[in-house]
């Protein structure tokens, strides 16, 4: 989002979180808008010319949303009035609706120039609601001409992107950069051994391709100037995740770890849908935020790392699941991206590893939290705290962040009972294998976990200001019990997902 808009958004905020809590709430429903004009305009989109309804309020005209989805595409969801609206561009989902002015894109937040104002042949949105949906996805450009009542509607011109691009294999990962001086509008397709990167309204322009050399993971990489491909080895899946300032478009490509081949009981389970297929790990901390530090100078961030690395090698290797990482290497990473990583990979479950640390150098034992708004004790609140503080250094003004927390809990809030039930087998786990002290499930509002789309966790593995826990936790075969106490708790809800007769074959660890 651009400084000027991250401003705007600000200004408004006190009666947009108002409005905003009244809606989650849905009690209170937004003041009706004063509108100095209503009629049909044209739509005007080239090869048509098609009726809109418009209204002219205080901040500017808004035109009915449906008229100008049925013509430049996508699916819209409508809500009951004053609830959230729905609408899903290819892979993207915007949500918005009537009294915030506010759309999320999946856990990304933008300001609007006005809330969006229920109607007679339903909602009516500001310009910058379809700026942001077709402008960003598919290289559209709207003008509105009042004195024409026309809303003309024009592909952008074609930007000519360069595109620097770096590959390198390291201990069994090709890591391929794909390196672009602003940010591109893109898409990621997947087939078979085929990673594309398709631009949208743009054309590549390579810049600097160095000669490829021999991978035994990727084959090659193929320039259109629409699209790029990565040609994989058959047996090689990638991973992709941004990086910014440059903007970095990053795939790690591994080997395929050896899928389980369960005996097929049923050839068609109507539960497998359903199932647990692709997990995202978050290692807690990275780069300069370094986390909690123990007595003897244990690092957090190293901590997390190592054990996220590990628990994904002991999932692949228990089920036939994706496991992605948020962060594989000692990396700064903002809160909100890891969850946006996680929406993006669609991820079925999101667990963020991390290490306790209190004043108190006898505080033992693990602590496994769910999100919300609202935090189940004091100490929960204060471990939410601690943990939400790196993004409170970030440029982010504190109000926007509330005004984010109650926006992206909505995105969490569908998956609560789901997001208990996964906290309430890792304690368990966590307590009987390691026989930790048992602190129980809590909840507090994580700002890591708020926005995410799918079930998810915070794991406090234990207290890194603990002497004797630090001590336990650098010892290898103490963490290889502690992560087959979280796959036994990730199987067990896999199980539970899938129906109880499923994975009968699966050993737990
Ligand atoms: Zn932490």
């Amino acid at each position: 989002m651009s400084g000027s808009q991250r401003i705007a958004g600000l200004l408004c905020l006190g009666l947009l979180g108002a409005q905003l809590a009244g809606v989650a709430r849905g009690a209170e429903v937004p003041q009706p808008v004063t509108l100095f004009e209503t009629g049909l305009a044209t739509l005007d989109v080239g090869r048509r010319q098609v009726p809109l309804g418009y209204s002219v309020s205080a901040f500017g005209p808004v035109f009915t949303m449906h008229s100008v989805v049925v013509q430049l595409g996508g699916e819209l969801k409508l809500g009951p009035l004053y609830q959230a609206h729905e609408l899903i561009v290819g892979d993207t989902k915007y949500v918005f609706g009537p009294g915030s002015a506010a759309v999320t894109v999946g856990s990304e937040i933008y300001p609007l120039s006005q809330a969006p104002i229920p109607a007679e042949g339903g909602l009516k949105v500001p310009l910058d609601l379809f700026e942001t949906i077709y402008g960003e996805t598919m290289g559209y450009d709207f003008q509105w001409d009042h004195a024409a009542r026309t809303l003309k509607v024009q592909r952008q011109p074609q930007r000519q992107v360069p595109v620097t691009i770096d590959i390198v294999h390291l201990q069994g990962v090709t890591t391929v950069v794909l390196q672009f001086p602003f940010q591109p509008r893109y898409r990621i397709h997947r087939a078979a051994n085929i990673v594309e990167v398709e631009l949208i309204g743009d054309r590549l322009n390579p810049e600097l391709v160095k000669t490829l050399p021999t991978d035994p993971l990727v084959r090659d990489i193929k320039l259109g100037q629409q699209e790029l491909r990565l040609i994989l080895a058959q047996d090689a899946e990638a991973e992709d995740y941004v990086l910014q300032n440059p903007f970095r478009l990053v795939f790690d490509v591994y080997r395929k770890a050896p899928t389980v081949t369960a005996p097929t009981i049923d050839p068609t389970p109507p539960t497998r849908s359903s199932g647990v297929r692709t997990i995202v790990i978050d290692p807690g901390h990275g780069g300069s935020d370094t986390g909690a530090i123990g007595p003897s100078g244990t690092q957090e961030k190293d901590l997390t790392l190592t054990l996220a690395r590990a628990l994904r090698a002991r999932l692949i290797e228990r089920m036939p699941v994706r496991v992605v990482l948020t962060r594989n290497e000692d990396a700064e990473l903002p809160l909100e991206t890891r969850t946006a990583l996680a929406n993006q990979q669609k991820a079925d479950l999101f667990i963020s590893l991390h290490l306790n640390s209190v004043q108190s150098p006898s505080a033992n034992g693990a602590e496994t939290y769910f999100s919300s708004l609202e935090a189940s004790d004091e100490y929960a609140a204060q471990a939410a705290e601690t943990e939400n503080l790196v993004a409170a250094s970030g440029d982010d003004g504190d109000a926007l962040y509330d005004l984010q927390l109650i926006l992206w809990d909505l995105a969490q809030s569908q998956f609560l009972a789901q997001s208990q039930q996964l906290a309430k087998l890792v304690q368990e786990e966590l307590n009987d294998t390691l026989g930790l002290n048992n602190r129980g499930v809590k909840q507090a509002p994580f700002r890591v976990l708020i926005g995410a789309s799918m079930p998810a966790i915070l794991v406090e593995c234990g207290f890194l200001s603990n002497p004797k826990e630090e001590k336990e936790l650098l010892d290898p075969a103490y963490r290889s019990q502690l992560i087959n106490a979280l796959v036994r708790a990730v199987m067990r809800y896999r199980a539970a997902a899938m129906g109880s007769d499923a994975l009968a074959d699966e050993a737990l660890p």
